[in-house]
């Protein structure tokens, strides 16, 4: 069923539960990771990690979006949507070469988007902490030489 703007909910959870309902987003930030239930209703499981060189996840306290598009070209189905604002945004279905062709240039698009907006990647805790206490030895070292 393709249903446009279709809602799609989401729950902040530490680890990713076995059984995930339909229409909810998934969000550890622990594991760096969102997932969801395919949008087309064929029940598959679609892991979008968040990195740099995957997806990034916007969540304005509200509603949340992922960014860029989910392509679920290994999928039978061959889904392609976005998520924005709590909606999945069909968008059209690609043959091979057109997939390789959008593979490239998103990786272009998707840093233009972030620079442009200010949109940010939202990061684990826990790394900057990591971060901290791994700059706080460093400075200690400095400190004894
Ligand atoms: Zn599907």
């Amino acid at each position: 069923m393709k249903k446009d703007n279709q809602h799609i909910s989401f729950e902040f959870v530490e680890t990713i539960p076995r059984q995930i309902e339909e229409n909810v987003l998934y969000i550890s930030i622990e594991f760096e990771t969102a997932t969801h239930l395919c949008a087309c209703g064929c029940k598959e499981k679609v892991v979008t990690p968040l990195a740099p060189s995957g997806w990034s996840l916007i969540y304005n306290g509200t509603t949340v979006s992922l960014n860029p598009s989910i392509g679920n070209w290994s999928l039978k189905c061959q889904s392609h949507y976005f998520i924005k604002k709590n909606k999945i945004i069909w968008a059209s279905q690609w043959n091979d070469e057109q997939i390789k062709a959008t593979r490239k240039s998103r990786n272009i698009e998707r840093d233009t988007t972030i620079d442009k907006t200010g949109i940010q990647k939202i990061k684990p805790k826990e790394k900057h902490q990591k971060n901290n206490w791994f700059v706080n030895i460093i400075m200690s070292l400095f400190k004894r030489d």
